[in-house]
């Protein structure tokens, strides 16, 4: 953030270096003094500091000015920052314009020029100005700016993608007053959000998330072309790879299509990771990770999406949606699962405005006071409903079956049975999402007689199992017929191994069909779908990666 703003606009040269000079050298240390020399380029540097998030102080304008008389000026400067405060300046007693300047747009001051010796005649107001500003300032904003609609599936998509990221970022309502201020600075209007704007003052509107994710600092484009080894997904198995990758000398980069930390990055609180006797949530557990991989030197693409796998000779070459690729001696393929859509009338126009996939933690705040609803009866759901009953009313978990206990570790059924205002229904279902804007009102079925019944709902979180999204390998190497990838053992037939397979050995545990290429956490068929198993797969992997490379 840079010092806080005292900016004059005066038409006449003269007068303008004049008052600059006499505010520099009595504020110069303090403060920045800008001038201008006419309104309309006054309010393009207004918009300008608005953008960047510096604060402005006072704003001294001239009245008698050709293109934008003052008044005007301090009107639509106030739009941009209502808390400066304000002083009108004129050549001599102009009682109308006097009137007019406190009538509309309520001025502090009402200078007459020249205010020689200025320390009797200028400094006073001015000191008065910067005062009533410090009692009542513009509240600071150094972080990235997001200003996007409350229910617009692109906005919350943009805010979760900056929370799991860890990027601090201030949100901004297009309904709220500052936000349409930001939005007018970024000369964008509600059509165009989500506009994010950086603390250098950079404007994106709608952006795609490689775009959002690259201006915020996030690396998204590769150090090099070619890499020892590429580990595809940064859940905990890609993060597992990494640091064991890097730090046993392989060049080491890792592709995440959203942000690092997969599934598990989603998890308010894991109870059963070894070392961690008091739990540890799923964001915490990532920001280590990706510290520790980054520490030992993996390079981290955020917000890239693999979409082939290529095999030429033994190069392995993996392909982005913008068409560009890079290179590896070895692959770790950690996609892991993505959670099945509810496919329930509705609920897929209703995505990502009020129906959410996985907890959606940035969403919190806003289900205060309210009744929030929980699909799944699993320990993922379980989690979220002891998180969200923080924040709302009430939390309803939805389950198909007939009790919890076949499906939800039994410490996760006790904490349940501990909270008020967490509200368990077996046998229920989501039949019908309603709502225009955003979500409304959910019908639930009674999953053995069928009766159903409709209720208000704003919120519902779905966590009804994943589905591996591996549908980009297909032809590549060989998938079980629900899309997991089988590896090593599972891949020989009779003894015979797979088709195509063009090496003189069987292939290793965690390798796939194609040599060179292994597969770690839950996108492997038969593994089990947990952190500690995923996070050990991908440490095996690059034993085994090593393995590979040595034998060439
Ligand atoms: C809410 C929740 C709570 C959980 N709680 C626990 C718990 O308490 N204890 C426990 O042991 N387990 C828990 N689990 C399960 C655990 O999180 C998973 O088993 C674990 O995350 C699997 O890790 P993974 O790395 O294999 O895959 P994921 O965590 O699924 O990570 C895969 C990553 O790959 C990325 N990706 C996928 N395709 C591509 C592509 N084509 N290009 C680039 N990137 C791609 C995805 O965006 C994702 O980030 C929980 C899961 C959830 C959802």
């Amino acid at each position: 953030m840079g010092k806080p703003v005292l900016l004059s606009v005066d038409d006449d040269p003269g007068v303008s270096r004049a008052v600059a000079r006499d505010l520099r050298r009595h504020y110069g240390e303090e403060f920045r003094v800008l001038r201008a020399s006419s309104g309309p380029e006054a309010l393009e540097a207004l918009r300008e500091l608005k953008l960047r998030g510096d604060p402005v102080v006072a704003l001294l304008a001239d009245y008698r000015m050709p293109e934008m008389n003052g008044i005007e000026f301090l009107e639509h400067a106030m739009d941009v920052f209502p808390r400066a405060r304000r002083a009108l300046l004129t050549a001599y007693a102009d009682t109308d314009a006097a009137i007019q300047a406190i009538n509309l747009v309520d001025v502090d001051s009402y200078l007459l020029k020249p205010w020689d010796p200025p320390e009797e005649k200028l400094y006073p107001v001015v000191d008065q100005m910067i005062q009533a500003w410090r009692d009542s300032p513009d509240a600071v904003v150094e972080e990235v700016k997001l200003v996007g609609h409350r229910w617009s599936a692109p906005s919350f998509r943009a805010r979760d993608l900056l929370a799991r990221n860890a990027v601090p970022y201030r949100w901004f309502s297009v309904d709220e007053p500052e936000g349409q201020r930001l939005l007018a600075a970024a000369e964008a209007g509600p059509g165009d959000v989500p506009v994010v704007i950086t603390p250098a003052g950079v404007v994106l509107r709608s952006p795609t998330e490689t775009e959002l994710a690259g201006v915020v600092g996030l690396s998204v484009d590769p150090q090099s072309a070619f890499y020892d080894l590429i580990i595809v997904g940064g859940g905990p198995a890609g993060l597992g790879a990494a640091v064991y990758g890097a730090s046993e000398g392989l060049r080491t980069v890792l592709v995440e299509r959203e942000a690092t930390g997969g599934q598990a990055g989603q998890s308010s609180r894991i109870e059963n990771y070894l070392g961690f006797p008091d739990g540890v949530s799923g964001g915490q557990l990532a920001n280590r990770a990706r510290r520790q991989a980054r520490k030992f030197g993996a390079e981290l693409l955020l917000a890239r999406d693999v979409v082939a796998l290529e095999a030429h000779g033994p190069k392995r070459v993996l392909r982005f949606a913008d068409g560009s690729s890079i290179a590896a001696h070895a692959v770790v393929l950690a996609t892991g699962v993505s959670y099945r859509s509810l496919g329930v009338a509705g609920a897929e126009e209703l995505t990502g405005r009020g129906v959410y996939y996985g907890s959606a933690m940035t969403e919190a705040a806003e289900c205060a006071d309210r009744k929030v609803f929980i699909v799944g009866g699993a320990n993922s759901a379980g989690q979220a409903a002891v998180f969200f009953a923080r924040y709302a009313r009430s939390v309803h978990l939805l389950v198909r079956g007939p009790s919890l206990e076949r499906s939800m570790s039994q410490y996760l059924i006790e904490q349940l049975a501990g909270i008020d205002n967490v509200h368990v229904h077996t046998c229920t279902t989501v039949a019908e999402a309603h709502g225009s804007d955003h979500l409304e009102e959910l019908t639930l079925q009674d999953a053995q007689t069928g009766e159903r019944a409709t209720h208000p709902a704003s919120h519902l979180f779905v966590f009804i199992g994943g589905a591996p999204r591996t549908h980009w390998l297909d032809g590549v190497l060989v998938r079980d017929e629900h899309g997991f990838i089988p590896t090593g053992p599972s891949l020989l037939e009779d003894g015979s191994r797979p088709h195509g397979w063009t090496l003189d050995r069987d292939p290793y545990f965690l390798e796939s069909s194609l040599p060179g290429v292994f597969v770690a956490g839950d996108v492997r068929a038969e593994s089990v779908k947990r952190v500690a198993s995923a996070v050990g797969e991908g440490a095996m992997a690059v034993t085994l990666v090593h393995r590979y490379l040595e034998e060439r």
